[in-house]
């Protein structure tokens, strides 16, 4: 089966991060594979040009050998990620769930580990925003854009940008506990922050998107002078009301992935990895503080459904996901039976894949 459809790679997404989060999200069927594997397939193939760029870096001689190394080692984990997948259906209730594949987890270099590593987080966190409604149905959420002044030294800019992003967390606890208003976060009772950057050429652009559940919405202006007071060099800030009929819209703009992967040069997307190693992304507070962020990037699997899983691998030369066996996926209970059990199943395709790896993979 090629999965390419009309015969092509899938082109790139024109649509944004966060309409590609919600489609990562949102509780897919058979009808929706297509869809899935060509967003994978578009991720994938932007971890394959990262790849080229660092074995670039390695072989070339302006590189110090430290960096040649860092850079030989992420090429490494970004040569297998993504190259083969291993997708169940739940055919009864017609539930599509990731459950196998190799990742590299470099979630601020490699796109497809990004957008799995958002759609996780977000699962997550919409969970807990659910609570927290059903306990105070009188809160509502805003999304709160805050951001600072461009900058050519991107460490510099993101420890300045979270530096003022405390002390407006540190004046909102302390104006609570005074019984003070003085903070224009006073009355928010959670929020979860995401920082981000992109690059469009004009310097590093550090900003920070929020959810936050308040009864009432923060006061803009107010905020804007707070912000400016205390960041020095930036007044910027955004504050809207999100639908509470679609949290999902809301939340996908925050969870999106922490890089602009499209239209970011491959040595700036380089260049962002290194410098922000170790730098936490993701940042609750209030009711939000403590929620527990799955390590796994494949989905959690349904409990007690029949299934048949898919395979698929990774076309370098074609740039699509092509399904591993002969015949097309057709879902039905007899197919279901001829797979069962799965772990022999899927001990039999990872023994094949490993065989076959390298032939294929020059062969396509
Ligand atoms: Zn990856």
């Amino acid at each position: 089966m090629n999965t390419s459809g009309s015969g092509g790679p899938p082109q790139e997404d024109k649509k944004k991060p966060a309409d590609a989060l919600g489609q990562e999200t949102k509780s897919a069927g058979i009808e929706d594979l297509q869809s899935k594997l060509d967003r994978w397939a578009i991720a994938r193939r932007r971890t394959v040009e990262m790849e080229g760029f660092l074995n670039t870096c390695v072989c070339g001689s302006d590189s110090a050998v430290k960096d040649q190394v860092e850079a030989a080692k992420a090429a490494l984990k970004l040569s297998t990620c993504g190259e083969w997948l291993a997708l169940r259906h739940y055919w009864q209730v017609d539930q599509l769930r990731l459950i196998a594949g190799e990742f590299c987890q470099q979630t601020k270099l490699c796109m497809f580990c990004a957008i799995r590593r958002g759609s996780r987080n977000m699962s997550v966190y919409l969970k807990r925003y659910e609570f927290l409604m059903a306990q105070n149905p009188r809160l509502k959420a805003y999304m709160v854009t805050l951001t600072v002044l461009n900058g050519s030294d991107l460490l510099e800019r993101m420890n300045h940008l979270k530096k003022c992003f405390k002390r407006l967390l540190n004046g909102m606890r302390q104006s609570k506990s005074r019984g003070q208003s003085r903070s224009p976060f006073a009355a928010i009772s959670a929020g979860v922050a995401a920082f981000e950057v992109t690059n469009q050429g004009k310097g590093w652009h550090p900003h920070v998107h929020c959810i936050v559940l308040a009864e009432s919405e923060p006061d803009q202006e107010a905020l804007s002078a707070y912000w400016l007071a205390t960041s020095g060099d930036s007044f910027i800030v955004d504050v809207r009301p999100i639908d509470p009929f679609n949290p999902v819209a809301g939340f996908c703009e925050v969870f999106k992935y922490s890089m602009k992967f499209q239209g970011m040069a491959l040595s700036d997307n380089w260049q962002a990895h290194l410098d922000l190693k170790g730098f936490r992304l993701l940042m609750g507070f209030g009711g939000f503080y403590g929620v527990k962020l799955p390590k796994e990037l494949t989905d959690d699997p349904l409990q007690d459904q029949p299934y048949v899983d898919l395979f698929f691998r990774y076309l370098a030369g074609s740039g699509v996901y092509s399904y591993c066996r002969d015949g097309k996926p057709t879902i039905s209970k007899k197919v279901f039976e001829e797979r069962f059990p799965h772990e022999e199943k899927f001990n039999e395709f990872k023994a094949e894949f490993d065989r076959t790896r390298s032939d294929s993979l020059t062969a396509v």
